[in-house]
């Protein structure tokens, strides 16, 4: 193979085209926008899901190979760009989930992690600004250590400095309007600033991947899901764990801003962020950590998440349409679970040896019939 055309420049585009070039693949990135400025600039960057019990398999082999990767990848990104993203082991503290704990216990006990449970004085000891527990000694938290996290505009602003050290061509501002084809495969991409030429496309656009496909073959079910997310201008020391509770969460960054996030919200292409939510968002945070409320929202902002059935991304080549391959609908999870997506297209691409079994995440026709447009993603995850 020589080269490769990958239409988006988020994390999962970075991410493939980086693991591309390093095997001596020529890639070029096709970019609407800028680089990594949707999903992947507004995510939190925590690198587990949220509830991980909740998730099917899939989802769940996809984390645990990227947690396992990512410190020396990101330690190797940040050498090669001269870029810091930020990656802190702040571990992931769980509060309120005594309805799912036997769920929860299953969980670690099948997949291994190091999930342990705290006393409310114990709580305090791990995260002292934390408010809940001053009324309710009682009560129970549940901590995750190994959890880590990286700051995503960091994140992606290296991967572009290390992805054009490779000698990634990186084409912004060009949207790619269709696929070029030649007895029954892909050869090329058209875009409003002309054609571009290649062995295999590979579709990583994030929201947009089933918009681009479905004018020209059969595409799954991806939607745009809305999570609007605030940040707090903070000091070091606030809080210093990531802390989830009742769906919302706060993520401490190194120095010292706190993230809180986030809301789902079932729409079109629409990232507005609204004043209902920013109040929402701001009670949340004091509630969970008090002291945020001496501290100033430096910012609000929202992101679309590429939403797909249970959150288990395609990832593979389109079975009407040989050499175009897609790698899209990481939903909730892009980052954690990115890093194994991009491996694993890879491995199929180079044919090589994979790092998972590739079969749940396939394009397959009966995966392109049953998870149909009409599904609604809030029953579906
Ligand atoms: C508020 C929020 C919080 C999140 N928190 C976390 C978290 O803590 N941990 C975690 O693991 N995940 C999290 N996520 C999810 C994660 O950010 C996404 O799953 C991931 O970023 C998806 O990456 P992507 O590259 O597929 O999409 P994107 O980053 O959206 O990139 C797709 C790119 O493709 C481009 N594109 C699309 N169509 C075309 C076209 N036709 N031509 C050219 N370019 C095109 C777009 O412009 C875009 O730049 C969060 C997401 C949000 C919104």
């Amino acid at each position: 193979m020589n080269k490769v055309i990958i239409i988006g420049a988020g994390i999962i585009g970075m991410l493939t085209a980086r693991l591309l070039s390093k095997a001596g693949v020529s890639v070029t990135i096709i970019e609407q926008g800028y680089v990594g400025q949707e999903s992947s600039w507004a995510g939190g960057g925590i690198l587990s899901p949220l509830y991980p019990w909740r998730y099917s398999d899939p989802v769940t082999h996809l984390a645990k190979w990227g947690q396992k990767y990512y410190p020396a990848l990101l330690a190797d990104i940040h050498f090669n760009s001269g870029v810091d993203p930020e990656y802190m082991q702040s571990g992931l503290l769980y509060l309120d989930i005594e309805d799912e704990l036997s769920q929860a216990l299953q969980w670690e006990k099948k997949l291994g992690y190091d999930f342990e449970s705290l006393s409310g004085d114990e709580l305090k000891s791990v995260e002292p600004g934390l408010g809940q527990f001053i009324n309710e000694p009682d009560k129970k938290g549940w901590f995750t250590q190994s959890i880590g996290q990286v700051r995503n505009p960091r994140l992606v602003r290296a991967l572009r400095e290390d992805l054009l050290a490779l000698g990634v061509t990186i084409e912004q501002q060009t949207q790619a309007i269709s696929f070029i084809k030649e007895a029954g495969a892909v050869k090329g991409v058209l875009t409003d600033k002309g054609s571009f030429y290649g062995d295999h496309i590979v579709v990583a656009g994030g929201a947009w991947s089933a918009q681009l496909l479905e004018k020209w073959v059969k595409a799954p079910k991806i939607a745009p899901v809305k999570g609007q997310m605030i940040v707090f201008k903070a000091r070091p020391g606030v809080v210093s764990r990531i802390v989830l509770s009742k769906g919302r969460y706060v993520i401490p960054r190194k120095d010292g801003r706190v993230v809180l996030g986030s809301t789902l919200e079932f729409e079109a292409f629409d990232k507005t962020t609204t004043d209902d939510v920013l109040n929402e968002l701001k009670q949340e945070a004091c509630r969970i950590i008090p002291d945020l409320k001496n501290y100033p929202v430096e910012k609000q902002w929202a992101g679309l998440r590429p939403g797909s059935i249970d959150g288990v991304p395609y990832i593979g080549e389109h079975p009407e349409l040989k050499n175009l391959y897609l790698n899209a609908g990481h939903f909730r999870n892009g980052v954690v679970i990115g890093l194994a997506s991009c491996q694993l297209l890879v491995n199929q691409l180079l044919g090589q040896k994979n790092i998972v079994d590739p079969s749940p995440y396939l394009l397959t026709e009966e995966r392109l019939v049953n998870d149909s447009k009409e599904i609604d993603l809030r029953t579906a995850i």
